[in-house]
């Protein structure tokens, strides 16, 4: 174990999955959307676990991460990418059959002309202002897009994680508008949009950060446990100091641990003397600056050196590191290194 053990339970992701298709109205289908190698938990193994579970539709952001997910699945999912059909995506979404979610008049013209037949689905912004076609570009082109058959016309909430905000009956109001009467499936929920309600959920959710454990969805089962091995022990006297910038200065006589990941390895050093590591169930603070290789954790108060200390695991999810790191989880996901051992848990349910 060189810098770390990052555990991923794909079971976890999979029951995440099932309770948030639970969640959904009745006749809603689920999708997953597996974009940024699901959301840096290994798009391959994430997506043959959902699949698995039953899941139909899966969403990425580009024609790659596409193709990745086709060679993971086999034919027979349908697959989704969001950017749409980009210059220089066409012979990849034709070879491995992936479905475009249209985001201009461009991409429309592109998709029609170059792939005349091939499925696609239309994007449209209901006031997020950041991808998809607005208002009066849509009604120029729903006349002869409608023609080519699409098979899903969807939309993204800006604040669905704020129940409250208005925005979200604004974007509802504007998807309706947009889309009433098209007779084409519809979707504008993600993980956020699904605890909305049901008038959010339309014909199809698309849930992405629930299924990997992290807010707005509070029951989402933990999927991810980060143990990272002492790597040294010292004593450290007091009026000493840890790491860089000494800006961490003992108290009393101390013994702090060196563990082998930093900031290279997603370990952002907005956590410099604000993290806690777990041995079990007993907090250790993490004193000192987080280096690009390594970090600092104060032990004083365990009565063993441990082998090793969790950063992410049953106390402490990527939303509460998040907290401390002032980001959000999906960040702390995204960012984990590619130093870490990887091990998939599954098949244990
Ligand atoms: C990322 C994304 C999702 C998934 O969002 P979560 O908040 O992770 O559930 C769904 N739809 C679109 C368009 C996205 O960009």
């Amino acid at each position: 174990m060189a810098t770390g053990l990052l555990t991923i339970d794909l079971d976890a992701i999979a029951a995440n999955w099932r309770a948030l298709d639970r969640a959904s109205a009745s006749g809603v289908q689920t999708a997953a959307v597996v974009k940024a190698n699901a959301y840096n938990l290994g798009a391959d193994r994430v997506a043959r676990a959902l699949a698995h579970a039953g899941a139909r539709r899966f969403f990425v952001a580009v024609a790659e991460e596409g193709a990745q997910v086709r060679q993971a699945l086999g034919p027979g999912p349908q697959i989704c990418v969001l950017s749409g059909h980009m210059p220089g995506d066409t012979e990849m979404i034709s070879d491995l059959d992936l479905t475009p979610m249209l985001n201009s008049l461009d991409q429309v013209t592109r998709h029609l002309e170059s792939l005349p037949g091939h499925a696609f689905g239309v994007q449209l912004d209901t006031g997020m202002n950041r991808l998809g076609m607005e208002e009066a570009e849509w009604e120029a082109a729903a006349p002869f897009v409608l023609e080519a058959s699409p098979e899903l016309l969807m939309s993204h909430l800006a604040c669905a994680d704020e129940p409250d905000h208005a925005l979200n009956e604004l974007q509802l109001a504007n998807f309706q508008a947009m889309t009433e009467g098209t007779g084409v499936p519809r979707s504008l929920a993600a993980t956020g949009g699904i605890l909305l309600g049901p008038r959010y959920h339309f014909d199809l959710t698309r849930p992405g950060i629930g299924l990997y454990g992290g807010l707005p969805y509070e029951g989402a089962l933990r999927a991810v446990t980060l143990s990272l091995p002492i790597l040294q022990v010292r004593e450290v006297a007091p009026g000493e100091a840890v790491g860089y910038a000494a800006s961490w200065v003992a108290e009393q006589p101390s013994l702090i641990a060196t563990l082998p990941a930093g900031y290279a390895d997603g370990l952002r050093r907005g956590l410099s003397n604000r993290a806690v590591l777990w041995d079990g169930d007993t907090p250790c603070p993490l004193v000192g600056r987080v280096s690009m290789d390594l970090i600092t954790v104060d032990i004083s108060h365990l009565t063993e050196v441990p082998k090793s200390l969790d950063i992410l695991g049953p106390h402490q999810g990527p939303d509460d590191l998040a907290d401390a790191a002032g980001t959000i989880g999906y960040e702390i996901l995204t960012s984990l290194g590619p130093r870490y051992t990887r091990r998939y848990l599954e098949g244990r349910t």
